[in-house]
């Protein structure tokens, strides 16, 4: 018995990274995963492998930015599979800059990707959630939404809106059984942060600022996800979940 049985899951980014484990844990775990991301042709590999070990998934173009791509998802993961359990709001773009060097049309793409995107999936899903009964919604921050950080304002404002987002819905929806949570990684080896940083800069990193002596994999974040995802956490909403290695709490 999967811990996702008869759930459906639409898992946005599920293209690369963590979103892609996300997608490939939650359908081991029995979900039906609508995998959507920009990036069509990774995405329709991530669903291979779904299937390649008996699961059961769907890819989807999705630029979490757009309204009308958002109607779509929602409205042909109704008609092919009859509702939405669960949505991971986990797409997301990093543009490391300071302020003065941040334009706006860089401002404006990051806030557009990373927080009109997790309220125009919230809301968009919500309206499907609400008629059949409830379900769980699992938003990705990060932790430079809870401490400062060098060259990343733009990128942290947009995760602190998903933070307020989250907690916000939550108590909205509470009593209409919508469970809302958030999910704060701290340093995790994907394809956003490995070209950031040398070998080097990241043994430093290991050793000053973790408390584990390891960087994060996306697995590390993907079990969270899922235990937030599933019925296991039914009394939790409006939490937010450090993923950081200790980070954090030093
Ligand atoms: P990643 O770059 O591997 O994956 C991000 C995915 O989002 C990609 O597949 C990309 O194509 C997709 N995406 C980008 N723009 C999109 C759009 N407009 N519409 C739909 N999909 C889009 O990075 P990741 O590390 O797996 O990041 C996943 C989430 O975790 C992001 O929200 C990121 O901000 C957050 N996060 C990552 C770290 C880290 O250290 N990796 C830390 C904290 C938070």
């Amino acid at each position: 018995m999967g811990r996702l049985n008869g759930k459906v899951a639409i898992i946005t980014g599920a293209a690369s990274g963590q979103g892609a484990c996300e997608a490939e844990i939650f359908a081991k775990e029995g979900a039906k995963v609508v995998a959507v991301d920009v990036q069509i042709d990774l995405l329709q590999q991530v669903v291979l492998n779904i299937k390649s070990f008996g699961g059961e998934a769907i890819a989807l173009k999705l630029d979490v930015s757009s309204e009308e791509e958002w109607k779509s998802v929602v409205a042909q993961t109704v008609e092919a599979y009859g509702k939405v359990d669960i949505l991971v709001n986990n797409a997301g773009i990093v543009i490391s800059n300071n302020i003065e060097n941040c334009n706006l049309n860089e401002w404006n793409k990051i806030q557009n990707i990373n927080a009109t995107g997790v309220y125009l999936g919230t809301k968009y899903v919500i309206a499907e959630m609400l008629k059949t009964g409830g379900g769980s919604i699992v938003n990705i921050s990060s932790i430079d939404s809870i401490v400062g950080g060098s060259s990343s304002a733009a990128y942290a404002a947009s995760k602190g809106s998903v933070r307020s987002l989250s907690r916000h819905t939550a108590i909205d929806y509470a009593k209409s059984n919508i469970r809302v949570n958030s999910v704060f990684p701290g340093y995790i080896i994907t394809p956003m942060t490995e070209a950031q940083l040398t070998d080097d800069a990241r043994s430093e990193y290991i050793y000053s600022q973790t408390a584990l002596p390891y960087l994060g994999k996306p697995e590390d974040v993907a079990y969270g996800v899922l235990f937030l995802a599933s019925d296991e956490a039914k009394f939790i909403t409006g939490t937010e979940l450090v993923i950081d290695g200790g980070y954090t709490a030093k």
